[in-house]
Order: structure tokens, then sequence, then C-alpha cells
């Protein structure tokens, strides 16, 4: 449920209503907005008869019933966007962010040529993963913290954040020392208690959506996530299972509008895990900002012929500094622009 207040509704009234949801066991979440505040209400239990109880409280406009299971997530919770900040980059606003970066750290030389191609041709910031959940345990599964000192080292000498996924609750604590974004796996899409440390750890978070998980059962992640008190997440469309094996996966463009529509968070797509093809990146990563995401994660690797995974979706420095100009152009057809490079404090 939420409660919409009156403009000019004061904090007293707003407290009186956070104590009788108290006295029900309920918790009040207040999204202050330019026209009115909002209250909205979460517990495992709200009484039927609470939404007419509370639309007699002085200062309540109206009492709304939301049926969406995810609640601090929905739109209808907080109307405005959600703006996540990475090392002063903002993350959902006007500007479209680019992160690229290979699919794994592989060396020291690999990470800072790529990091250095991704600068050069305006990306927002560096990916790169040194824990891999890969599909075969006979494939290389990362650098471990080794990965995440070179991934530290790029930063330093590019000044792009960087963003590496985190596989075990355990590792957050790790990841979080060096990472500026943790990035949750499509297959540790439903790992809750991995969401759920990642939620406390208070860290940007970037939570793709899982293999065939359903776009209720993503936002549901994230409301774990949101619950530990960490709003920072931004979600990521990276293609979902279907019948089609021409591609590795099916970008769905649907989801990312539909995502803008019904959430307050930033989205961002994923063409290269959505399609699996190098030269489909440029055209689905187009596509995925025309259809409102607020920028794309991108593999990109100096040599794709020898990459240690995904090499066959991944784009070479040459063909990542062709496509920005066209991702700022479609940017600007619809309104908005990409993210200028900014230099961070090392
Ligand atoms: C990745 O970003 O390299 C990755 C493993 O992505 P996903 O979890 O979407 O498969
Ligand atoms: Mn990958």
């Amino acid at each position: 449920m939420i409660v919409v207040m009156r403009s000019g509704a004061t904090r007293e009234q707003i407290d009186a209503i956070l104590a009788r949801l108290g006295e029900h066991g309920l918790t009040g979440k207040i999204t202050y907005g330019e026209e009115r505040n909002i209250i909205g209400v979460v517990g495992a239990a709200i009484p039927p008869t609470l939404r007419e109880e509370i639309e007699l409280f002085p200062g309540v406009q109206e009492a709304v019933r939301i049926t969406r299971p995810y609640k601090l997530t929905a739109r209808e919770f907080h109307p405005h966007d959600t703006v996540v900040h990475v090392r002063g980059i903002p993350v959902g606003q006007s500007p479209c962010v680019v992160i690229a970066g290979p699919c794994a750290v592989e060396s020291e030389e690999q990470i800072v040529r790529t990091a250095q191609a991704v600068r050069d041709a305006g990306g927002t910031m560096l990916r790169g993963g040194a824990f891999k959940p890969r599909s075969s345990p006979y494939t290389f599964r990362g650098l471990g913290e080794e990965g995440l000192k070179l991934l530290a080292l790029a930063r330093e000498m590019t000044g792009l954040p960087i963003v590496t996924e985190v596989m075990t609750p355990t590792d957050v604590a790790l990841v979080a020392r060096y990472a500026d974004v943790l990035q949750i796996g499509a297959r540790n899409m439903q790992n809750y208690q991995l969401l759920e440390e990642v939620g406390r750890s208070g860290v940007p978070v970037l939570l793709k959506r899982g293999l065939s998980a359903t776009f209720e059962e993503w936002l549901l992640s994230a409301e774990y996530i949101v619950a530990q008190g960490n709003e920072q997440v931004i979600l990521c469309e990276r293609g979902i299972r279907t019948f089609e094996t021409a591609t590795r996966n099916t970008m769905d463009l649907n989801i990312i509008a539909l995502a803008k529509r019904r959430t307050h968070l930033p989205v961002l797509a994923d063409p290269s895990h959505g399609t699996g093809k190098w030269y489909l990146v440029p055209p689905l990563a187009l596509a995925s900002l025309a259809a409102g995401a607020d920028g794309v994660i991108i593999e990109v690797h100096p040599d794709p012929d020898r990459a240690t995974s995904d090499g066959a979706q991944s784009l070479n420095p040459a063909n990542f500094a062709a496509l920005m100009p066209r991702l700022s152009a479609v940017a600007q057809a619809i309104g908005r622009s990409l993210a200028v490079p900014t230099t961070i404090e090392a």
C-alpha cells in the first residue's frame, strides 16, 4: 500500500501515520517528492481494513493498495528516478553511461590496454571479472584477488571506475574493497544470501537478470538488496533463454522499456551476453538505448580471438571506438546524451 499525502501535509501528520503503521507491525518508507510526499507501507501482513483507517488521518490524500509483490523497487512507491552515483558519475539521469572491458581480467597488460582503449574512446567505466561464474568447471575461472588488484591498477592509470562480479557472500567484503560497482551475475540473481550481503555493503550493485527469470523474479531480487537499505541498485538486462539457438540469448528489449515504467531503478543493457556475437553487439546496443536503457555494458578485448572467455562476443578496441559516436547519435535522437568521462581521484 502507498499513502499519498496532500501537498502541504506536515511532518507531525506523517509521524502519526508512521506510528500507527508501527502498531500494526508495519514500516513506512517516505519518498519526498516535489509536489507531495508518499509513504510506502512494507510488511508481511497488511490488514484489509488498513486502507480505510489510514485515509481518515489528517493530511492524507489517498491510500492505494499495491498488488505487485515488489514494493521498494516499484515506481508507485518512488515516482521519481533513482540515480546511482558511482564515484560521482550518475547512472539513471539523462546522460547514458557506457561500461566496457573484457569478460575476464587476464593479465596486467590486457586490462591496462583495454582500460586505455575504453577511456580513449570515451567510455565511462571499466568492467572485468576477477571471479568468473563459468558453465564448465574446466574453463578459466578468473584471477581472484590478483584480478581485483589489476583492476585497481587500471583504475589508477585511467580514472575509470570499476565494475566487477562477486559470486559468494563471503567474498563481498573483499571485492567491495576494490570495486566501485558490485556485479551480481545472471546465475546468481536468485542467490538470496548474496543479495542481502551486497545490500548490507552499501556499495552500488549491478543486478543482471537471470537466464530464465521473469520480470517479477528479477524485481524481487532487487527488492532483497534494497530491503537491506541499499538503494544503489542498477538493473541489467543481458538476454534470456528462448527457443532460439541462432544467437546465444535473446535480448529482451521489451523488458527494458517495461522496467523503466514499473521501477525507479536505472536499467542497463548488456548486448554482449544478450547476443553472443560481436557483430550483433553494435545494433543491439543502439536499440537498447533507443528502448530507454540508461546505458550499456559491453565486452571489449584487445585480442578477442585469444580471450580466455567470451571472445566471440567481444568487440576489439577499433570496433568499440567506432560504436561510440553512433551511441551518442542515438542518445541525442531521444533527447539524451552520452556521459562525459570524468577524471576521478585515484
Ligand atoms: C559477465 O558479465 O561476464 C557475465 C558472466 O555475465 P552474466 O552473468 O550476465 O552471464
Ligand atoms: Mn562474459
